[in-house]
């Protein structure tokens, strides 16, 4: 089933009864303590058959990215296969090194023995993933996850079911249908996953979900790792190279139309360059998109109507440098920038997830750091600059999950960079070994030979046991 980003209503195609949910959550439970997901032969074996799949159905994965949300090819063959690829092969170049088990020092008085941390899978691990990146934002767990030797049970987002459709049909194609499996749907289907006992939760979505998924986790004491939005600053100091930030920021704020977690949401923008800035992003949305970005294949669209309502709302009372348009029939927002922005305004005080832009002409890069730091702890931070000490000085006082200096968005694509929230925005990280460490249990192991066992430690306790015993502790 599939439908295209002007539909009026999200399709939700449940593939699972709820009641079957128990059981399918118990036989993912026996086949992990079976053991088939442990060794590395399988874990290789999938993660090939993972490649395989994206290089094989790179053209239905990106038409159905294009029904789910007008995605452009270029877009999501780069931030939903590819960057999916690299992960896979940096994750398979490492992997054996990474599983084995990780020798430590004995205390003198445990001696003779020796001590080990075992890397091992955390069990059935459910992994929820949301619309706005439908198949990376499943994948990369997922690798991970498989990876790390785990079981696994996905839940794709019902708000992209051509995609959701899609993960279904193919992992059946091409995995180990025992060891991984799809749950379709929406909140029903999740929320019945979340009841049962689960060893790991990998949540992608919103703040307030987030909290729902860690309320439900609780209950069964289930680790999470919870990847959240917010709103993403931009700091623009005078300094900044204003032809290629306004580049770097449009292009960052209009990807997959404004929907991803690391948007640049606003910026805070010196006064000195201000007016010369925004110029500059009018210019640069005009040479990226034309006269009528509406036309433009490289624009992709908002997900459906209710969030273009959403959007749409945000636009009211302000001042548009340029943009504006709306046509809730395409659920088209063209690319905007708002000045003059109310820091009390909504567009200040909810995530934007639209190619819209609103920025706020700041004194001095004292003031950008104090909105940000009034503000909740962002999923990332940009700040602009063409003097490293400012940027520098930036970094030092203010908080984020990552952070970019004189870029947006591509600190994800580092594999060696952790990928995750602080506070609101997220709890725990991943992508590279970061990945693997997520979906491992570090299992710490003493072995200690039998052929000595001097009574020092045992009853009676002598005063000569506890002077031994006070001297090597
Ligand atoms: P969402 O929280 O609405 O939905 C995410 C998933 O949770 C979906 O699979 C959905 O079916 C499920 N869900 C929704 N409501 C639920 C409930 N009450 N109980 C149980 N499950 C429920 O998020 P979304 O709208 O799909 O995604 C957009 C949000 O995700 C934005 O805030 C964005 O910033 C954030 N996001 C974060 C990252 C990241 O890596 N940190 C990446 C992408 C998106």
């Amino acid at each position: 089933m599939t439908q295209t980003a002007t539909s009026p209503e999200p399709v939700s195609n449940p593939t699972t009864a709820i009641d079957e949910i128990p059981a399918l959550v118990d036989a993912s439970r026996q086949t992990f303590e079976g053991g088939r997901s442990r060794p590395l032969s399988w874990r290789r074996q999938q993660l090939d058959a993972l490649s395989r799949l994206i290089t094989e159905r790179e053209t239905e994965i990106c038409d159905a990215l294009h029904a789910d949300l007008g995605k452009p090819a270029l877009e999501a063959f780069a931030a939903e296969v590819a960057i999916v690829g690299s992960d896979i092969e940096y994750i398979k170049k490492h992997l054996a090194g990474w599983m084995k088990p990780q020798k430590v020092s004995t205390p003198v008085l445990l001696q003779p023995a020796s001590a080990r941390v075992r890397q091992e899978p955390r069990g059935v691990v459910l992994i929820i993933a949301p619309w706005n990146y439908p198949f990376q934002l499943a994948m990369s767990p997922l690798v991970g996850a498989i990876a790390a030797g785990n079981v696994v049970i996905i839940k794709p987002s019902e708000l992209a079911p051509a995609t959701s459709a899609l993960m279904a049909r193919l992992f059946a194609e091409y995995l180990d249908t025992d060891c991984i499996k799809v749950v379709e749907g929406g909140v029903p289907e999740t929320t019945a996953l979340l009841e049962q006992r689960l060893d790991y939760v990998f949540f992608t979505g919103s703040t307030s979900v987030g909290k729902v998924v860690m309320r439900a986790a609780a209950e069964h004491l289930t680790p999470v790792t919870l990847e959240l939005g917010g709103k993403s600053p931009v700091i623009v100091d005078k300094s900044a190279n204003l032809e290629v930030s306004a580049r770097r920021i449009i292009w960052g704020k209009c990807y997959n139309a404004g929907q991803s977690c690391v948007a640049p949401d606003y910026a805070l923008v010196h006064e000195d360059i201000h007016e010369r800035f925004v110029e500059q992003l009018k210019k640069t949305i005009l040479e990226f998109y034309g006269d009528d970005a509406q036309k433009s294949p490289d624009l992709g669209r908002i997900i459906n109507e209710r969030h273009h309502a959403r959007v749409a709302k945000l636009l009211e009372g302000q001042t548009v440098a340029i943009g504006g348009q709306v046509d809730e029939a395409d659920c088209y927002i063209a690319p905007t920038v708002l000045v003059d922005v109310d820091l009390a305004s909504p567009v200040m005080n909810e995530e934007i997830f639209a190619p819209i832009l609103a920025v706020i002409k700041v004194a001095d890069m004292n003031e950008a750091v104090r909105i940000v730091n009034d503000r909740p702890e962002p999923l990332a931070l940009y700040v602009f600059a063409g003097d490293s000490s400012t940027a520098q000085s930036v970094l030092d006082s203010t908080r984020s999950g990552g952070a970019a200096v004189n870029q947006v968005l591509m600190h994800l694509a580092i594999p060696e960079l952790p990928f995750g929230g602080l506070g609101p925005s997220g709890v725990g990280a991943y992508h590279g070994k970061h990945s693997f460490d997520t979906f491992t249990h570090r299992r710490g192991v003493l072995n200690k030979p039998t052929m000595m066992d001097p009574p020092i430690a045992y009853p009676p306790y002598t005063p000569t046991k506890e002077k031994i015993i006070r001297r090597f502790v």
